[in-house]
């Protein structure tokens, strides 16, 4: 095919339309009074085959604001259940729409979705609204993830749509365009299982495999498959977050993808000074999704994944259950062999040994200790400026630093390749709250979106040392308080 074949513009599929009903709720759009768009992704935009002057046009604004459906596209909420807080709920996309599924110049199929679109049979009591200020912070923070290298769903675009919406302060309303690899949540298939006929669930595993892990659909046991893969996916995506001290906030089974993608970013942030126990989310008062506790949280979720696909994966249920939980005791070691080979990067240890376990925890502890910053003193300890750490002059960091620097010296490769790995394993710039915060007061209540821009421009390339980005990698001048996000915005 020739590049003139190869349509620009929306090329749209629905497959999510060809699941059993109880599945999703078709809607017609929820119009609002006076969208204006305020931000647009334009690499992403060309990547999905779209032009980026089409998007700006007065009908596209109004397609992103949910005033008219997409030509191809079937709109619709889907259905999904999910334990928040460890508590089982009905839930559903309350404030979201599956616009349409867009199919790629490169043959990919992404969700194209819009959140804070308005009411739809799953609201409960919601609004269906998004407040400018959060919808700007998801695009933030998942561009900053794709920066980052982590998989993430990532935003097209942001729109305003005219009217206030009533939260903690009053707020412009807006919408966010979300694209997704999918939203299968592990509390679609919860939903499935608790609600659905097992033909239901079967639909459904066979339409995930399908999209996500084809190879595994002409095999008998590729429900196991299937949980097995998502299992090594979330272990290697959890291992990512922890090492660059990402905290999602709230780590419910519907904030859980069985693509492997992080999603839905409320009150989620990135670890200043190193501790183990810090969490961001204000509603999380007993700690539930500490950084710490990722690894294990992420376990639990995908017990309930597991538990969810029992009936497909053996029709004898004790041997069902036999092997979901042999699965399931690959997660801790599929977690650990990634994040300790990524610590061993991140300190310049290409081929990391068991004795290098000790090395990684002890400089932990040291961070912990001297309260320092996490982000930077890896930073640091790329660029060998100790003396800007914290950690400079105390005796016990520079012991640790001599069996550090031997520890080098055993693999047989240049300083420089050393650094190169650890430059590419250390980002030089993370979205420090404060930074966050200043670019969406900015935003929302200036108007003014360079702030944003600037930002947006710097994380996108987080891991270049040879930038001007300094100024991003100090830490608030206030650090008095504990820094608080909000979900449920
Ligand atoms: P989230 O906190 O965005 O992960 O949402 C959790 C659940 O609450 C999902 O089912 C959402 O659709 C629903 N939800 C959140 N905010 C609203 C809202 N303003 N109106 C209706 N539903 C909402
Ligand atoms: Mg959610």
């Amino acid at each position: 095919m020739t590049e003139d074949n190869i349509k620009v513009g929306w090329n749209l599929e629905n497959t999510y339309t060809s699941l059993p009903h109880i599945m999703f709720t078709a809607i017609n759009v929820n119009p609002v009074s006076d969208p204006k768009l305020v931000i647009l992704n334009d690499v992403l935009a060309t990547s999905l085959g779209l032009d980026t002057n089409a998007l700006k046009s007065r009908q596209s604004v109004e397609e992103l604001a949910g005033n008219r459906a997409l030509e191809g596209g079937i709109p619709l909420a889907q259905a999904y259940a999910g334990h928040q807080f460890g508590h089982f709920t009905m839930l559903g996309d309350g404030r979201a729409l599956l616009l349409g599924e867009q199919i790629t110049p490169s043959g990919e199929l992404f969700d194209i979705q819009l959140k804070g679109s308005g009411r739809t049979p799953y609201s409960r009591g919601g609004d269906g609204r998004a407040g400018l200020g959060p919808m700007l912070r998801e695009y933030i923070i998942s561009e900053s993830m794709h920066g980052l290298g982590i998989p993430t769903t990532r935003s097209l675009a942001v729109v305003i749509t005219g009217e206030d919406i009533m939260r903690e302060v009053v707020q412009p309303g807006a919408i966010m365009t979300r694209i997704a690899a999918s939203h299968l949540r592990v509390g679609t298939f919860q939903y499935a299982a608790k609600w659905g006929s097992i033909d239901d669930l079967k639909a459904l595993a066979d339409y995930a495999i399908e999209r996500h892990y084809p190879i595994f659909m002409d095999k008998e046991n590729r429900y196991l498959l299937l949980l097995q893969e998502v299992i090594e996916r979330q272990a290697a995506l959890i291992a990512k977050w922890q090492l660059v001290g990402f905290i999602h906030g709230v780590m419910n089974t519907d904030n859980m993808t069985i693509s492997g993608e992080t999603i839905d970013y409320g009150p989620c942030a990135f670890m200043d000074i190193y501790n183990p126990k810090t969490v961001f989310s204000s509603i999380d008062t007993h700690g539930r999704y500490a950084y710490e506790n990722q690894p294990n949280i992420a376990a639990w979720n995908l017990a309930r994944l597991a538990e969810s696909l029992l009936p497909l994966i053996h029709e004898d249920q004790d041997e069902a259950l036999e092997q979901a939980q042999e699965a399931m005791t690959t997660f801790p070691e599929k977690y650990e062999a990634h994040w300790l080979t990524g610590m061993g990067n991140k300190l310049g240890i290409f081929n990391i040994e068991e004795e290098d376990i000790s090395l990684i925890d002890n400089l932990l502890q040291l961070l912990k200790k001297y309260g320092a910053d996490y982000t930077n003193t890896f930073r640091l300890l790329t660029l060998g400026k100790l003396e800007e750490t914290v950690l400079v002059g105390k005796k016990d960091f520079e012991q640790w630093h001599e069996t550090w620097q031997a520890r080098l010296e055993k693999q047989e490769v240049s300083k420089e390749f050393i650094k190169q790995l650890m430059q590419k394993s250390n980002p030089v710039v993370i979205p420090r709250n404060h930074r966050v915060e200043e670019a969406l007061e900015a935003a929302v209540v200036k108007e003014d979106y360079s702030v944003l821009e600037n930002l947006l421009k710097v994380i996108s390339n987080p891991y270049d040392y040879n930038s001007e980005y300094l100024d991003y990698t100090s830490l608030p001048l206030d650090t008095s308080g504990p820094y608080k996000t909000f979900c449920g915005t």
